[in-house]
């Protein structure tokens, strides 16, 4: 059958037209390596589901690959790889680049919303014994009852002695939960707004349930759970005031739909790029320029605090690594003509909540990595913006490299939106970018993700890492 002739009108119109096919049919031949990829993801993912996790394990990959902490280097030059461990909460790693002077930067953070322990959060009610949380980073609070959760933290013994605690991971081991209220009595409660149908003091968990067999005593359940911290971890009540301990769901990621072409798992934001940043770092070849991966902390919560992106410690990392490797530029000169991608994720169209999207600026799963211009709200409040400049770099890259892509903004102008670090990199003057996947339930304890945009996210920044500007 002889090909339709297309008029000179339909030949100018795929030309000049933006054309919005899924990047699993643009990347057909790849479909083994984006599977792949999928199973190595979920098998990190489903390990490292607190920022404390997360540093450790990337840390234990980098030094597999040669990577040393840059305290113990003396001097750098190119070829190094080094890192610096921020108090075990967030990382800088970077592979000295043939041109020590340029440098890239992939920046993505590896906190997620969870339920952090108060500082007295043990006490007994109606024959259970229970922990009182405190939630981290903006969570449907109703979201988190009724589901399996698992315990991680470290606490200190008052000699001084660390503990860690991991307990609801494994087949094997107990869950706890927070549960709801039975519908039968919930009359009142179903008429409150979804912000208060469960609030902030109503996320207790339930920890424990037998009492002490001691008619004497009082709070029986409460102190078989304090007996079982000493004697398993010498703890006692009062050292959940020098610990960081979080819940998180105890869910493992898994495949959804019958292609399996989606992922759900916990913690994808922001550890879909985390993961790709990871990768991408480790197996970018040859840099030109000095590559670094930086995986902040406290992202959810605005950024502040001495672990986030909000503080020094990007600097700090910037003027030991002039120090060492002897350089005639100083910090900030550096890092104002840096490129860096804020690697994180966006919403992407919700197929049953549509209104909150501008349909024809919004990332759709499946259409690759999404590169957006801009966060932030309405009247691009709380945001940076990359320059058409850098938008047009970026749009050429992926295009170089065959590498599906899109962009959207999150949701409508006055419905609501997202910030991420991009507004803290770009302080220092560099070209900053949001790049990441997209994802429906944000923030929720399973989110879920399309295997073909964390492969395209992964080709990103990895070309990202090896380009030459
Ligand atoms: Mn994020
Ligand atoms: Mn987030």
């Amino acid at each position: 059958m002889a090909e339709e002739k297309k008029s000179p009108n339909q030949e100018l119109q795929e030309k000049i037209s933006v054309k919005k096919e899924s990047a699993w049919i643009q990347l057909k031949d790849k479909t083994n390596s984006i599977y792949n990829f999928g199973e190595e993801y979920k098998s990190f993912i489903g390990k490292n589901k607190t920022e404390r996790l997360c540093v450790r394990t990337i840390i234990e990959m980098i030094e597999k690959a040669h990577f040393s902490s840059i305290n113990t280097k003396g001097a750098l030059k190119p070829g190094d790889a080094v890192y610096k461990n921020i108090k075990g909460k967030s990382l800088i790693a970077c592979k000295v680049g043939s041109d020590p002077m340029k440098v890239r930067i992939i920046g993505a953070h590896v906190d997620s919303p969870r339920l952090d322990l108060k500082p007295y959060p043990l006490y007994e009610d109606a024959e259970v014994a229970l922990l009182k949380s405190h939630y981290y980073g903006g969570i449907k609070k109703y979201q988190w009852v009724n589901i399996p959760l698992a315990i991680h933290g470290v606490a200190f013994t008052r000699e001084g002695k660390t503990v860690e605690i991991h307990i609801g991971e494994n087949p094997d081991e107990p869950r706890f939960i927070i549960p709801d209220l039975l519908p039968h009595l919930a009359k009142d409660q179903m008429k409150k707004t979804g912000e208060t149908v469960i609030e902030g003091e109503d996320l207790n968990i339930i920890f424990a349930h037998i009492p002490v067999d001691d008619k004497d005593m009082k709070e029986k359940i409460k102190f078989n759970v304090l007996k079982y911290l000493n004697s398993t971890y010498g703890l006692i009540d009062e050292d959940f005031i020098a610990a960081d301990i979080e819940l998180v769901p105890a869910l493992q990621p898994v495949d959804i739909g019958i292609d399996r072409g989606l992922i759900a798992a916990y913690g994808q934001d922001d550890r879909a790029c985390a993961y790709t940043a990871l990768r991408a770092l480790l197996d970018a070849n040859e840099c030109n320029a000095t590559v670094l991966l930086y995986l902040a902390d406290r992202e959810e919560i605005g950024s502040m605090g001495d672990t986030g992106a909000e503080s020094f410690v990007f600097i700090n990392f910037m003027r030991e690594y002039i120090r060492k490797t002897n350089i005639s530029a100083t910090w900030d000169e550096l890092l104002e003509n840096a490129l860096a991608i804020s690697a994180d994720v966006t919403g992407a169209l919700d197929p049953t909540f549509k209104s909150v999207n501008d349909p024809n600026n919004v990332s759709y799963l499946g259409h690759g990595v999404s590169i957006e211009k801009y966060g932030g709200r309405g009247g691009k409040y709380s945001t940076s913006e990359a320059h058409a400049e850098y938008m047009h770099y970026l749009r050429s890259l992926a295009t170089k490299h065959g590498i599906p892509w899109q962009t959207g903004e999150q949701g409508k102008i006055d419905i609501g939106g997202g910030g991420t670090i991009a507004m803290f990199m770009s302080r220092y003057g560099m070209d900053c970018v949001d790049a990441g996947p997209c994802m429906l339930g944000m923030h929720s304890p399973f989110e879920v993700t399309s295997k073909v945009d964390i492969y395209c996210t992964y080709l990103l920044y990895k070309a990202f890492f090896e380009d030459i500007r």
